[in-house]
């Protein structure tokens, strides 16, 4: 019997129901559902305080990606990209501080085009990076080309009031 702890792996994900985080604490997996996002909630075992990561999370499925553009109370910025694409690695930096500025406001989401092309022809992305946003599963405006920061958040604003 291997009796040796090991501390619990910081985890970060998506499924369709909502985002799945690992408290640091007790290592309890915890579910933050999509209806409920905001900026930080308690871990259901340990109480302690949990923060979405500021990060962009990778998309895995269809199903995933369909749960969170559809049933998130914030809008969902999704980066359309394919590891070959030179102008998605200048965006990737760009996309991070999005991300991180906007912890329990919006989300980016990414959504790699050579996993899941059947998302990139249901949008009919043909360029990439493309950048969508979508609010309530409707998409609100999309932006192709790279992009700095300042940028995108010029392109995000109108949609983030009211
Ligand atoms: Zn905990």
């Amino acid at each position: 019997m291997n009796t040796t702890q090991t501390a619990p792996a910081i985890t970060f994900e998506l499924d369709e129901r909502g985002v799945l985080l690992t408290c640091p604490q007790c290592g309890k997996r915890n579910r933050l559902r999509y209806e409920g996002l905001k900026q930080t909630f308690h871990c259901g075992q340990c109480r302690a305080e949990l923060h979405l990561r500021s990060e962009p999370i990778d998309v895995q499925s269809d199903l995933i990606f369909d749960a969170v553009t559809r049933r998130a109370t914030i809008p969902v910025l999704a980066d359309f990209w394919a590891p070959w694409c030179g102008p998605c690695k200048m965006v990737a930096p760009e996309l991070r501080k999005i991300a991180a500025e906007g912890v329990g406001r919006w989300l980016v989401i990414k959504v790699n085009t050579e996993e899941l092309p059947s998302l990139s022809h249901r949008f009919r992305v043909t360029a990439i990076p493309t950048m969508i946003l979508f609010q309530n599963g409707l998409e609100e405006a999309r932006q192709a080309g790279a992009m700095p920061a300042p940028a995108i958040r010029k392109f995000l604003e109108p949609w983030l009031r009211g």
